[in-house]
C-alpha cells in the first residue's frame, strides 16, 4: 500500500490546477467537523490511530508529539516505510528550520525566497527518500507539506501555487501504475487570507480504488487501512 500524505492539499485547488492524478478514481473532501480547530499533528495522529486526538495534544508540545507503532494502523503491516510523518517520524530539524524562517518572514528578519528555498530543499530530500523505498515495504507512507509551506506564504500568488501542486501531482502520477492500492490524503485544506493561506476545514482524499465513501472522517481511514493490511497478509 502507498499513502500520499499531502499537507494541506485542497480539493478546489487540486480542480483548479486540474491535477488529474491527484483525482483518481474516487476522490473528494473529508469532514473534520469533530475537531475544534484544524491543527496539523492533532489531524496525522488522528488518521494514524483512528481516534480524535485533540484533547491528548497540547498546542505548546504539539510539534514532537510522538505516538508509538501500536497506536497506529502501521502495527497491522509486516514491513513499512514512512518518511517525515507527523506524531510519528517527523523530521524535526528540518522543520524547526521552517518554522524558524516563517517567523522571520513575518519579523521581516528573512526573505520570501529564503523561506522557499528552504521548504522546496525539505521537499527534495523527501521526495528522493520516499522514491528510493518505494516497492520495499507493505506499506510506505510519504508526507510532503510543500502545499501547506507555501500555501500559507503565497495561497493568493497562483503561479506559485501552481507549480505546488504540479509538483504533488507528479509525486501522485508515479505511484498510480506501481499496481499498489494508493491512498493520498491531506490534514486539511486551506483558504485564502489576503496573499497569504490559513488552515480550512476541508480535507481531501483521493484513491485508485472504489471506496464508496461520502464526506469521510479522517478517523475513519483507519479501519480501510487495516482492512488492506489483512489482505496483503491474505494474498503473500
Ligand atoms: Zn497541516
Amino acid at each position: 500500500m502507498i499513502i500520499l500524505a499531502f499537507d494541506a492539499l485542497d480539493l478546489h485547488q487540486v480542480q483548479k490546477f486540474n491535477c488529474k492524478n491527484l483525482m483518481q478514481k474516487e476522490h473528494g473532501q473529508t469532514d473534520l467537523s469533530d475537531f475544534n480547530q484544524a491543527r496539523t499533528v492533532v489531524l496525522w495522529a488522528s488518521f494514524l490511530t483512528g481516534k480524535n486526538m485533540e484533547a491528548k495534544i497540547p498546542i505548546k508540545t504539539q510539534w514532537t508529539f510522538q505516538l508509538s507503532p501500536e497506536q497506529t494502523f502501521l502495527k497491522s503491516f509486516k514491513t513499512y516505510k514512512t518518511i517525515d510523518v507527523p506524531a510519528f517520524s517527523y523530521k524535526q530539524k528540518n522543520h524547526e528550520e521552517e518554522r524558524k524562517l516563517l517567523k522571520a518572514y513575518f519579523e521581516e528578519k528573512a526573505t520570501i525566497e529564503e523561506c522557499d528555498a528552504a521548504v522546496w530543499r525539505n521537499h527534495e530530500e523527501n521526495k528522493k527518500e520516499f522514491f528510493s523505498h518505494l516497492g520495499k515495504s507493505d506499506l510506505i507512507m510519504g508526507y510532503f507539506d510543500l502545499a501547506d509551506f507555501i500555501g500559507h506564504l503565497s495561497f493568493g500568488i497562483t503561479e506559485k501555487m501552481a507549480k505546488v501542486y504540479h509538483e504533488l501531482d507528479k509525486i501522485a502520477e508515479q505511484v498510480k501504475n506501481t499496481g499498489d492500492f494508493v491512498l493520498i490524503i491531506s490534514d486539511h485544506g486551506m483558504k485564502a487570507l489576503g496573499r497569504f493561506g490559513d488552515h480550512s476545514k476541508n480535507g481531501f482524499y483521493s484513491s485508485n480504488h472504489k471506496l464508496g465513501l461520502n464526506l469521510p472522517k479522517i478517523t475513519g481511514f483507519y479501519d480501510l487501512v487495516r482492512r488492506i493490511a489483512e489482505n496483503e497478509h491474505a494474498t503473500n
